[in-house]
């Protein structure tokens, strides 16, 4: 069984982009730039944001950090979002989810300039990504896309199975994966979904992101399948000093002697969503001043 490790290629993405990044300055003079966007007090949200600061900076990027009240008003919000798209400065937009329940998130990410949406969630980005030309690749769909190409897991013609239909990971690796030169038959399931285990059963590769803890049993999955699991999921554990473990959907311990190839949580998934983001911004930063890296 292979041990998928998103570690180790985040660490390789990461210096892949450092390295071009400092092409880039050297030939323009300019540093690539991310603003963050987060709005409210959620533990987990405040740590993904410091973390994509931290990677930032290791970067060589500049990143400028927006922490907002969650009383914020979308009207503020929105206004805040459209000064960033006509900063000449910033490259990139990232609008730290979820938002609070009062301002419409479709209308928050859609005011984000389509040539700043680092994250790939504006509704040209995703339009291009289903016609297959895309520009800017969700980076969750675009780290697990690089796993596979880095231990060499071919989707022609396999059965891929993604448990989870959401605009950040389950319909955009979807739309992938089936798209000419990745050759994938794709099944997307839901909470709807009857018998999701015939389903799961039939996958040569099966990606879950659902954020149900441990959800994914062996009986559903097939022998020698290869498993990504996307999930995340904080579990009481009173071992640890901060008081939770972090688990994935799938049950590792159970379903891995199954696989032919898995992904760990943590380790697996994870890592990659940042180092994807730093590409992603590098990309805009080369896009805003035409010149490549
Ligand atoms: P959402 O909560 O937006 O959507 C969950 C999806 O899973 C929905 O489509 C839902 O169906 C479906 N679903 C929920 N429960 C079941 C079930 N028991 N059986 C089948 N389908 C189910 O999820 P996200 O995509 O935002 O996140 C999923 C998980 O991935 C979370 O744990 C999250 O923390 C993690 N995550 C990890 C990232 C990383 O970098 N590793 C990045 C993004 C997310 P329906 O549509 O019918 O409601």
């Amino acid at each position: 069984m292979i041990r998928v490790s998103g570690k180790e290629v985040a660490a390789k993405v990461r210096q892949e982009v450092q390295q071009a990044c400092a092409r880039f300055i050297e030939s323009t003079g300019n540093r690539p730039c991310l603003a963050v966007i987060l709005v409210g007090d959620d533990p987990a949200s405040a740590t993904y944001v410091a973390s994509k600061g931290k990677a930032c900076d290791q970067m060589g990027f500049l990143h400028r950090d927006y922490h907002l009240e969650a009383t914020i008003s979308e009207n503020e919000l929105i206004k805040l979002i459209t000064a960033l798209n006509e900063d000449i400065a910033v490259d990139g937009i990232l609008v730290q989810l979820p938002l609070p329940s009062h301002v419409n998130e479709h209308k928050v990410l859609d005011t984000v300039s389509a040539d700043k949406d680092v994250d790939g969630l504006h509704p040209t980005n995703m339009g291009k990504l289903i016609l297959g030309t895309p520009v800017f690749i969700p980076c969750t769909p675009g780290g697990i896309l690089r796993l596979l190409d880095e231990y060499e897991i071919d989707t022609v013609g396999k059965q891929v199975v993604v448990v989870g239909r959401s605009n950040i990971v389950g319909k955009p690796i979807a739309a992938l994966l089936m798209q000419k030169g990745r050759d994938a038959t794709v099944t997307i399931c839901h909470s709807r979904t009857a018998d999701l285990a015939f389903h799961t059963c039939s996958a040569d590769i099966l990606i879950v992101a659902i954020g149900s803890p441990l959800a994914i049993t062996a009986s559903m999955v097939k022998e020698g399948a290869v498993v990504i699991d996307v999930g995340m999921n904080r579990m009481s554990d009173t071992s640890r000093k901060r008081g939770y473990r972090l688990v994935g959907d799938v049950d590792f311990d159970q379903v891995a002697p199954k696989c032919f190839a898995i992904t760990p949580v943590p380790g697996g998934v994870g890592p990659m969503t940042i180092a994807m983001l730093m590409k992603n911004t590098l990309h805009a930063a080369v896009l805003h001043h035409g010149r490549s890296s």
